[in-house]
């Protein structure tokens, strides 16, 4: 919410390089790129300033054979392609490290990815919006966080976990408290559509 960009504050293995991905994934990985860009023109992912030009919040990710897919730090969604993707292979909660392949740092909220997908073995897909408006006045039915931690951090993670672990099912939604909503799903599809329905 308010907080500066940083970048990740995560410790992270990154082989820089494409990684490699099989057919159902390249194609999960051009309707996640759809998916980021349809938040970005909803105003779910505003932009902000990082060293190098202008950045767009939110975060977004599926599970592949050998980890999850998920977008990079820093990426613009107008602008942005299957190069703005990079695969997180492992991690570390505890260490607040992860290990990944690909041209770009994972997401500054990556670590957060894969707390939820740790502990959420039927979540396929993840995507993180921020809403300051809905944020005031949490819809019924979300699951709010415990309590509120620095984004990016291992506090972070294990609080969305742990609002995550608290959903039966394969979908939900929650919200981070004081800065934004998480929702996972078996797919994209699924994780996309409560969201969507609320705008
Ligand atoms: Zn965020």
């Amino acid at each position: 919410m308010a907080e500066s960009y940083g970048g990740p504050k995560f410790s992270c293995d990154l082989r820089k390089q494409r990684p490699e991905l099989g057919d159902d994934e390249n194609r999960a990985a051009i309707q996640l790129l759809d998916c980021c860009k349809r938040f970005h023109s909803m105003g779910l992912a505003p932009e902000y300033d990082h060293a190098t030009g202008k950045g767009t919040s939110g975060n977004y990710s599926f599970r592949t054979a050998n980890g999850f897919l998920v977008t990079a730090t820093p990426k613009h969604a107008a602008s942005m392609t299957l190069d703005d993707l990079t695969l997180v292979t492992g991690g570390n909660l505890q260490a607040n490290a992860l290990a990944a392949t690909g041209l770009k740092p994972p997401s500054s909220e990556a670590l957060m990815h894969f707390a939820i997908y740790s502990a959420k073995p039927g979540a396929g897909a993840i995507v993180h919006w921020h809403d300051d408006q809905m944020l005031n006045n949490v819809p019924e039915g979300i699951v709010e966080t415990e309590g509120e931690a620095p984004a990016g951090t291992v506090e972070f993670a294990k609080l969305a976990a742990k609002a995550a672990s608290s959903i039966s099912g394969t979908n939900g939604v929650i919200a981070l408290k004081g800065h934004g909503f998480v929702a996972f799903g078996k797919d994209i599809d699924e994780a996309e559509r409560a969201p969507l329905s609320f705008y």
